[in-house]
């Protein structure tokens, strides 16, 4: 089912680590050409880059630096994608992240900006740069183009405490992606989203060990997921062959961690 993402082009935003590298392996195995990304180049993104080498073909992969709470960033970004690859046909929006903890009465402007800039300018900017792209895609092969965006089991319970705003911005992406379905289905251009439960990656690296314990106690599974269980469901919603009629959707990878 999978064999329609051989010499898809493929940009997976916050793809250095945890799950987006994930996902960037498995569309290269797949044999996608897939551009990865973070802040800046660095030691952890050349391992990266090392690493997708390793199972593909060098020409098939790069690395885009961009700080992507900067919509400039986002815009850079996408022409260097497309001076790279010659177009886009799938978006993977999985930058993001918590962007620290404060409680509501001592929230500031500059910590609310940051975690929305983090979370939510940087899909609506990326998204945005890339439509054209996309459109473009889906007139010349025939099939649908694909953005997919990572959310979180907290866009739909509220977050940890002091992580309102990030979770706040991950509704706010749940949200949108259905916005956008009414605006660019005509286009052949469709939009879900992968929302992971509790993930074992730096993301927790706030976390002490009786902490993560008593989260892994509150999943079904009783543990936190890898990042290779999430990378599947990214690629079922880049495949046309396997979700070329589903649109708008958000699929919970979480293990049986239910929401209140
Ligand atoms: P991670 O910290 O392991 O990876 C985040 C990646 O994003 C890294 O490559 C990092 O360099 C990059 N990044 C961070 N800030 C950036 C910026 N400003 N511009 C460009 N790149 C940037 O975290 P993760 O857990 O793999 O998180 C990936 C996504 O999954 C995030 O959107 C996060 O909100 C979401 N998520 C994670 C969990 C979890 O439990 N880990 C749960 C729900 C949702």
């Amino acid at each position: 089912m999978f064999s329609d993402l051989v010499g898809k082009r493929v940009l997976v935003t916050g793809s250095t680590a945890g799950i987006g590298l994930a996902v960037a392996k498995l569309f290269v195995q797949y044999g996608a050409k897939v551009a990865i990304n973070s802040r800046s180049q660095n030691e952890v993104a050349e391992t990266a880059i090392n690493e997708l080498v390793a199972l593909g073909k060098a020409e098939d992969v790069f690395f885009i630096p961009a700080d992507l709470t900067k919509s400039a960033e986002c815009k850079k970004m996408v022409e260097s994608f497309i001076d790279r690859f010659g177009g886009m046909d799938v978006l993977i929006n999985n930058a993001g992240g918590l962007g620290g903890r404060s409680s509501l009465e001592l929230m500031d402007d500059d910590f609310y900006d940051h975690v929305m800039d983090l979370n939510a300018r940087s899909v609506l900017m990326t998204t945005k740069y890339s439509i054209p792209h996309l459109r473009a895609s889906a007139a010349e092969f025939g099939k649908t183009a694909s953005v997919i965006s990572t959310g979180s089991i907290a866009g739909r319970e509220g977050g940890g405490l002091g992580a309102g705003v990030y979770a706040a911005s991950k509704a706010w992406l749940h949200n949108i992606h259905r916005n956008w379905v009414k605006e660019y289905t005509k286009d052949g251009i469709r939009f879900n989203i992968v929302s992971p439960g509790t993930v074992d990656t730096l993301f927790h690296a706030d976390k002490s060990d009786e902490l993560k314990d008593k989260i892994a106690g509150s999943i079904a599974f009783g543990r936190f997921a890898e990042s290779e269980e999430l990378a599947p469901s990214f690629a079922f919603f880049a495949s046309h062959n396997c979700s070329g009629y589903i649109t708008g959707q958000i699929l919970d990878v979480n293990g049986g961690q239910m929401c209140p």
